[in-house]
């Protein structure tokens, strides 16, 4: 029974260079934090599995390996994402400025099915940074912006010190595997009443 809960979900985590996407990653699956700048991790995605409830989930996290500077992250990068991380660095304005760049980019590049509801999930980087004093972007501010596309979730984070990461990837696992049933439950209902044959409803994942 156990296999028939696990899901596998791909997650895209996107924003400027230099903002501590890889750093975030990093510290999530290996719990080590590197100050040394590397713009390429030489792999497409790092894979951490979690426990929600009764069920085993892998997050797929997608990175890029330095290519966000050109903008140039193909097709395969965004295709079948289930959930798009947006990163910004909260002592850089310019970071915070180009969210909307990487919220259409995303949009454009993914083309999701329902892109009013697609989860999107804003992590505000480098709190830790000189105590907060050098921060340029408010909290408020940061709301403000999720607010106005319709964004339910900020995280603020330093991958540095690692402070809010795993609570932010798990309710981004948390919140994959609630639209993934609500899925599975909308595809149920509309086959049952599309079909009347008793061919018993596909329970593509398991979960
Ligand atoms: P990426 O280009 O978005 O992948 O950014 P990186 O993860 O390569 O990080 C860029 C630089 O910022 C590196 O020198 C990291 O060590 C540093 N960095 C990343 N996250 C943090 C953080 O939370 N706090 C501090 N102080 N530095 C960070
Ligand atoms: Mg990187």
């Amino acid at each position: 029974m156990a296999s028939r809960r696990r899901c596998l979900f791909k997650v895209i985590v996107l924003g400027d260079s230099g903002v501590g996407k890889t750093s975030l990653l990093n510290q999530y699956v290996t719990k080590r934090f590197s100050s040394q700048y590397k713009s390429t991790i030489g792999a497409d995605f790092m894979t951490k599995e979690l426990q929600v409830d009764d069920r085993l989930v892998t997050l797929q996290i997608w990175d890029t390996a330095g290519q966000e500077r050109f903008q140039s992250l193909g097709v395969a990068f965004y295709r079948g994402a289930d959930c798009c991380v947006l990163v910004y660095d909260v002592n850089m304005l310019k970071s915070f400025e180009d969210l909307d760049n990487w919220y259409l980019e995303f949009l454009n590049q993914a083309s999701p099915a329902d892109p009013d509801n697609f989860p999107f999930f804003l992590v505000g980087n480098k709190i830790d940074v000189d105590g907060g004093n050098s921060r340029v972007v408010s909290e408020k501010k940061a709301n403000q912006w999720c607010a106005s596309k319709g964004i339910m979730h900020y995280f603020e984070t330093s991958a540095k010190e690692d402070i809010n990461i795993d609570a932010a990837f798990l309710a981004i696992a948390k919140n994959s595997v609630k639209n993934h049933s609500e899925l599975a439950q909308s595809i149920y209902i509309s086959g049952v009443e599309a079909a009347s044959e008793a061919e018993p409803p596909r329970d593509f994942c398991g979960c």
